[in-house]
């Protein structure tokens, strides 16, 4: 067992604060590689099971027709391309400059003071390095020490890190792609209910199933209802998962609230972005983000934001 002294240091506010700007710089890797995973399964599924696949091919366009030639051809030429891309996984290979290939020693790659120490520049070629990976390790650690404040020293604290982390990760990569993996979503449902059947939550298991089945119905039935009005697809599936997670860790009582400010901050968002910024009108606008801020507001200021809906 872990020394109490030494526990109670690492659940500390300083002690989670240093491991949210430790997660926070793999959650930048994450962001950044996951999308990049899912286009290369993506057409990886295509080439080996549908482009010149005659299985896929001949229920719809007939039972004797094969795939035209061109097809076969397609798939291969993709399938070579493929062949080339290097390996990349979550861990490897080690991060490097995207500009120039450097890759990182040690020391360019602790959390915010290399990059201040650094101002801001790869050392080899002296691109700009965002300042959102800085940005990201700052908002994770201070998420986690907020948890460490919000929740004490106990092992739930933890639990709270993950589903801040998860939560924070879907926004970015819906931010940047308008994807959200279910890579990242259904670990999420799966830390509510599991969360809640832990007792670790302050959920009863019925309000986090119940917060699942709603949080995935509510934003289900927004989207058919948008469909009928305007006869255009506005929720994606990732989305009604995402929120299901919200549902499934925070119970169903929190869902008005969470979608309220959701919605409320993606209104004013969207409105300042197409009259201010003049942003194209039809280009769709990720509502991961937005679901992000409502679900992380509610952990934090829960009970109070339910009892403006419920008294
Ligand atoms: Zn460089």
């Amino acid at each position: 067992m872990l020394d109490p002294g030494l526990a109670a240091a690492l659940m500390s506010p300083l002690g989670l604060g240093v491991l949210g700007l430790l997660v926070g710089s793999f959650l930048n890797v994450v962001v950044h590689r996951l999308p990049a995973q899912m286009w290369r399964a993506w057409w990886q599924d295509s080439v080996e099971f549908q482009l010149a696949d005659p299985l896929a091919w001949q229920p719809l366009f007939g039972g004797k027709s094969a795939p035209p030639p061109q097809l076969a051809a397609a798939a291969q030429a993709v399938a070579a391309e493929l062949q080339k891309l290097p390996e990349e996984t979550l861990l490897r290979p080690r991060s490097r400059c995207p500009q120039c290939g450097h890759v990182l020693r040690w020391w360019e790659n602790i959390p915010v003071f290399s990059w201040l120490a650094l101002r801001g520049r790869c050392s080899a070629c002296k691109t700009r390095i965002a300042w959102r990976y800085p940005a990201v390790e700052l908002v994770t650690a201070g998420l986690f020490s907020a948890a460490a404040v919000h929740f004490g020293a106990q092992p739930a604290t933890l639990l709270w890190c993950a589903a801040l982390a998860l939560l924070l990760t879907m926004a970015l990569i819906d931010f940047d792609t308008t994807l959200l993996p279910d890579s990242l979503t259904l670990p999420l449902i799966g830390l509510g209910l599991g969360g809640a059947l832990a007792g670790w939550t302050a959920v009863t298991p019925t309000a986090a199933a119940a917060g699942a089945l709603a949080g995935y119905g509510s934003l289900w039935l927004v989207g058919f209802i948008w469909q009928l009005l305007r006869k255009v697809n506005a929720m994606a599936e990732g989305d009604m998962k995402m929120f299901a997670g919200i549902g499934a860790l925070l119970g169903w009582q929190a869902l008005p609230s969470a979608l309220t400010l959701a919605a409320g901050v993606g209104a004013v968002v969207g409105i300042v972005m197409i009259a201010g910024w003049g942003r194209d009108r039809s280009k769709p606008i990720p509502f991961g983000p937005y679901l992000a801020l409502g679900g992380i507001c509610c952990v934090f200021f829960g009970p109070a934001l339910q009892a403006l809906w419920f008294g």
